[in-house]
């Protein structure tokens, strides 16, 4: 049996023995350390801050940031940080380390409290859920497998080329799937996020619909990675009732105004 393909097996043992559970039971793999992942996070959004444009409008950042201390109330111990960068398109992102951004043309979307609730939910379920910490565990991995690739490859024309063909197919095949898994994830955990804190869940639904008239979402969701905008509210709908429950049960009713 060649040297390199021990390497391999050795590689494999290893990324299955750094399991960990995100808060819906899903297996997630992890490399990277938690603190470092929140430190390239923080400082990324440093730099996104310098370089974008901060929206300054007090009743943006007002209705904003009522929205997230409302949220926030249901993830004791950490603090968020939400910035409204000016930027007409309907997008919102969040980075490890508890920071969120927000577009000033998603604002233009959410007509409603709950519907920007749903959108900050998602975000922070996205962080919740350390996506940005399992991805760039699974680029570490794919990293290697390239990088093992080369120096097989060097030695073994065919061994080289089969090892780049597992980098390559863990692109196409894990990693591009897996952000629709992730998406999926952040909008179930942002569901409950919502109902938990107050807002109305099934306004989620309806801020996807308001998506697809605003921003059509592909049919190549697939190839894209992301979800259609029809799959998400199929998704969420499914989730509705347990949703429903859990805000009927909520102490009590936020009121953020637009
Ligand atoms: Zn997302």
């Amino acid at each position: 049996m060649p040297k390199n393909f021990n390497i391999l097996v050795a590689l494999s043992a290893l990324a299955f023995s750094a399991c960990a559970h995100s808060p819906t039971g899903r297996g997630q793999l992890m490399f990277a350390s938690e603190k470092r992942t929140d430190e390239f996070g923080a400082k990324q959004f440093e730099r996104i801050k310098n370089r974008e444009f901060i929206d300054e409008d007090p009743d943006a950042n007002r209705f904003v940031q009522c929205v997230v201390a409302e949220l926030a109330k249901q993830t004791p111990g950490r603090t968020w940080e939400a910035v409204v960068f000016r930027n007409d398109d309907a997008n919102a992102f969040a980075l490890p380390g508890h920071k969120i951004g927000i577009h000033s043309g998603l604002l233009r979307v959410t007509v409603n409290q709950d519907q920007l609730a749903a959108v900050l939910g998602h975000e922070m379920g996205h962080v919740l859920a350390q996506h940005g910490r399992e991805r760039m565990s699974q680029q570490s991995t794919l990293d290697t497998f390239n990088y093992l690739g080369g120096i097989v490859g060097r030695q073994n024309k065919a061994a080289g080329a089969v090892t780049t063909l597992v980098g390559t197919g863990a692109q196409l095949g894990i990693l591009y799937p897996f952000s629709q898994i992730q998406e999926n994830e952040a909008d179930l955990i942002g569901l409950k996020l919502v109902a938990q804190a107050g807002f109305r869940p099934k306004e989620s639904i309806e801020f996807w619909r308001n998506m697809d008239v605003y921003a059509p979402s592909s049919r190549e969701s697939i190839l894209s990675g992301h979800p259609t905008n029809a799959t998400r509210v199929e998704n969420l709908s499914s989730h509705l009732n347990e949703a429903e429950a859990l805000t009927a049960s909520a102490i009590h009713r936020p009121e953020c105004t637009p």
